[in-house]
């Protein structure tokens, strides 16, 4: 089955606001198996809405439309779909009474305006909003599914996941899974290739790669009659990818970020841990932070941006500072071997870089980056160059550094022989 979105508002085409609604619902309907091989982005006007929702129609199976849906006068999209489905509007009274009811839990008055919201085109299914007074709506016509959906990704992205997935799933007696597995500290062309045979044969599962920041995820999806049968397709290749990409993938788990990855290791094995961070400045300890039950094993860090503070407070030698610089393998490793000594910790990480804009010469460039990692004692240090503005060197280092220390934790315990030799996992 074909999909395809079109994003109502104007402030998309000016560029006011980042179409995500758009990225949204392309990933979700791809996990979902289904085909999309069209977006759109058009104003808040109504012929030429009406011109791509035809065209849409006419060419996809189900046609997302996303935003437009409000009180307003340009807020149009419901009009429109509902005369290019041949609909009239009808009051709903249910939705008129979950708009009251809005109104009053908020403790304001509703606007005339607002009931026109609870207008809504014959025969459809009404799609309850928890979130905001729009209802979405389902118009089923001989051509094609017609959704429409709020605008504000507060409330379609709840509405996506309670209503109209379940909703697309029952279009099909195929069952669609996937499982992500995800890897870490290698870069995604490198991730690819090493793949590529896969990518090229694939039909059922599909495999599909996502780039995040310092992380690579492949997502491997299948359809079958039940669940049972779709995972049973799905397990030979996310044993292929382990048997590839052996430690380097740090989960197959919905839910598990590198960050919580790193935090689980480190508590089975009884680690403390703390960071010193330079250019970073707290966005490691920020991420390891993030993870519930981090306490156990994060007792403190330091922020050591200025010389100064890196000699004060976790001992860096003035000479190293002198010799090699801030930003040189040999004061990261200074770094973290003081923070270990200062806090005791059996796990430290230092990370000292040149973020930029401004500070990088032609020998140490922005996007400089030195991590060190100490395990009890052993230290290993990286030299990484990242590219990208100031937040985004930040974050790189962040992610690198959560990776560093992963791959050090498991090689300290000798779990861990990287790469495609270990083919037990
Ligand atoms: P409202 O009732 O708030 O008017 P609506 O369904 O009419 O909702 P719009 O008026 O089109 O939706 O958009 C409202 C807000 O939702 C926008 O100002 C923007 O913040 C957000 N929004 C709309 N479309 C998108 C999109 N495609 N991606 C991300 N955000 C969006
Ligand atoms: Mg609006």
């Amino acid at each position: 089955m074909t999909v395809e979105f079109i994003c109502v508002g104007t402030e998309i085409l000016l560029g006011n606001i980042v179409n995500t609604n758009a990225a949204y619902l392309a990933e979700k309907c791809a996990g979902l198996g289904l085909s999309c091989y069209f977006q759109t982005a058009v104003g808040d006007n109504e012929e030429r809405l009406t011109m791509v929702l035809r065209t849409a129609m006419e060419r996809s199976d189900i046609v997302i439309l996303s935003g437009g849906l409000g009180p307003t006068e340009d807020d149009l999209t419901k009009e429109v779909a509902a005369k290019v489905c041949g609909k009239k509007l009808v009051l709903h009274e249910p939705s008129k009474k979950a708009i009251k009811r809005y109104f009053e839990e908020k403790g304001i008055e509703p606007t005339d305006n607002n009931w026109k919201q609870a207008m809504l085109p014959e025969d459809c299914i009404v799609l309850d909003n928890h979130n905001g007074t729009a209802p979405g709506v389902i118009m089923e016509t001989k051509e094609s599914k017609v959704i429409l959906l709020p605008g504000p990704p507060g409330e379609l992205c709840p509405m996506f996941e309670e209503s109209v997935e379940p909703y697309l799933m029952g279009l099909t007696s195929q069952v669609i899974c996937s499982q992500t597995v995800k890897i870490c500290g290698v870069g995604e062309s490198r991730v690819e290739t090493m793949m590529k045979d896969l990518i090229d044969a694939q039909t059922n599962p599909t495999i599909a790669t996502y780039a995040k920041t310092g992380e690579v995820h492949i997502r491997v999806t299948a359809a079958a009659e039940d669940k049972k049968a779709a995972m049973k397709l799905i397990k030979p290749v996310v044993k292929e990818l382990k048997n590839r990409f052996g430690n380097d993938i740090y989960s197959t788990e919905q839910d598990v970020t590198l960050e919580k990855a790193v935090v689980d290791l480190l508590q089975a094995n009884d680690l403390t841990v703390t960071c010193v961070e330079s250019c970073t400045g707290g966005l490691l300890s920020a991420r390891l932070i993030n993870v519930p039950g981090v306490s156990e094993i994060y007792k403190s860090g330091v922020i050591t941006y200025s010389n100064k503070a890196k000699r004060r407070f976790v001992g860096v030698k003035k000479t190293t500072l002198q010799k090699y610089g801030a930003v040189s393998g040999q004061t990261a490793e200074e770094m973290a071997k003081g923070a270990a000594l200062l806090t005791k910790a059996d796990v430290s990480v230092a990370v000292t870089g040149i973020a930029g804009p401004d500070g990088g010469t032609e020998e140490k460039p922005v996007g400089l980056v030195y991590i060190a990692c100490n395990v009890k004692g052993k230290v290993t240090v990286k030299k990484f160059r990242f590219s990208g503005n100031r937040s985004k060197v930040r974050e790189s280092a962040v992610s690198a550094a959560l990776a560093l220390m992963r791959g050090c934790i498991l090689e300290y315990f000798s779990k861990v022989t990287f790469g495609k030799k270990n083919q037990n996992r």
